[in-house]
């Protein structure tokens, strides 16, 4: 009976639900755009306090402040964890370009599916269980400011760990699959920056005292690309490359930019051994070379509280016809592993349905915004029932 009123309350706020998508999608909050970042996070803020949540904000210089949010219920126990983030990977002024539209039953517009669609899932799935009295848990709301560059300019990450700890589960609703794929694993992700400084000089009056820093960051290149182990699930890709100014001249700096992926923490320290050891190695004398980490996220492992979370959402889904879901692992990172660093079931991937997020064809499946707040609200409401991770 219950059940029956959660479903009627998504299915009776469907317009209301299409609307804040199309506001929030509607508000610029690029990475680089702390104002509009910070903005769009407290009008979210203010629909959870009118949910009666208490609504903290962790403020930063150089990114988008973090939202943290608590709906008591009177409950002292282990609170649900609510993730996700209000910032994109687009540029503040593209919702003046291209702003929220749909077309045969699909939804475009800047973060449609990373992860605004998410974030109005969370707001219904909280409104749809309070309508029915809900109270057997407190709820957590967090959403990063600045996931989209893994908290390279705050300490989120830091933060989020210590709000994980304790809570029963988290749900993080980031992009979703088309193919109704939960993502149970995702690998880590690191950034480095590699800089070489050779010597310039005219190539004709006196090439003999130049020292490439081109040839040298060429050298170095070649030899990262053949770290690649797909065995040990340590991959490398050096995605950028500058350096040098003019033909006629030795290029005196050169600059490669590398992003590794891997499967388990323990590969930090091994994949920054190999790269700081071709760092070191000079293959033309008189050059020199710094190695910088920059983002690092870490990878999210699939424990065995991850693997029972996701079975419960699995059933929760087939009984109530939400789709035969099925457990994926992917490359990309996300917030989830610092949840399940901190020891807690989590389940990501639980956002509105979609392909080719951080690119202009973003678009999320119209939907899939009422399916998944279903299969949110049931999903809390039934780890309740069946006393999970009391
Ligand atoms: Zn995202």
């Amino acid at each position: 009976m219950e059940k029956k009123k959660l479903l009627a309350f998504i299915d009776a706020h469907k317009s209301e639900m299409l609307s804040l998508w199309q506001e929030l999608v509607n508000h610029d909050s690029g990475n680089d755009d702390k104002v509009g970042i910070d903005l769009l996070q407290i009008k979210i803020g203010e629909i959870l306090e009118n949910l009666g949540a208490e609504v903290q904000y962790v403020h930063y210089d150089q990114a988008g402040n973090l939202l943290l949010a608590e709906i008591r219920h009177d409950r002292k126990g282990a609170p649900i964890v609510f993730l996700g983030h209000s910032d994109t990977v687009f540029k503040k002024g593209t919702v003046g370009k291209r702003p929220f539209t749909i077309t045969d039953g699909k939804a475009f517009g800047p973060g449609v599916l990373d992860m605004k669609g998410g974030i109005v899932i969370i707001l219904y799935a909280i409104k749809a269980l309070q309508a029915i009295g809900y109270n057997s848990s407190s709820f957590k709301i967090i959403l990063a400011g600045d996931e989209e560059n893994g908290h390279q300019k705050s300490d989120a990450a830091t933060v989020l760990q210590r709000e994980f700890i304790g809570a029963r589960a988290v749900f993080n609703c980031e992009t979703g699959f088309v193919d109704d794929a939960i993502i149970i694993g995702r690998k880590g992700v690191a950034s480095f920056t590699m800089e070489t400084f050779g010597v310039a000089a005219h190539v004709g009056n006196n090439p003999e005292i130049g020292r490439s820093a081109i040839v040298e960051i060429a050298h170095k290149l070649l030899e990262i690309e053949k770290l690649t182990d797909k065995q040990a699930a340590i991959s490398f890709n050096v995605g950028t490359i500058e350096g040098g100014t003019v033909p006629n001249s030795t290029p005196d700096y050169a600059k490669i930019k590398i992003d590794v992926r891997f499967g388990k923490e323990s590969d930090i320290a091994v994949f920054s051994k190999q790269l700081q050891a071709i760092a070191e190695q000079t293959y033309i004398e008189g050059t020199h070379t710094q190695l910088s980490l920059g983002a690092c996220l870490k990878p999210m492992d699939t424990t065995p509280g991850v693997e029972q979370l996701f079975r419960f959402v699995q059933a929760t889904a087939r009984e109530n016809n939400l789709g035969p879901l099925k457990a994926r692992k992917v490359g990309g990172a996300s917030d989830s592993a610092y949840a399940v660093s901190s020891g807690i079931p989590t389940v990501c991937g639980m956002g509105v349905k979609g392909e080719r997020n951080h690119s202009k064809e973003e678009y999320a499946v119209v939907e899939s915004l009422y399916e998944r707040a279903k299969l949110l609200t049931l999903a809390v409401f039934n780890l309740d029932e069946v006393n999970l991770y009391q």
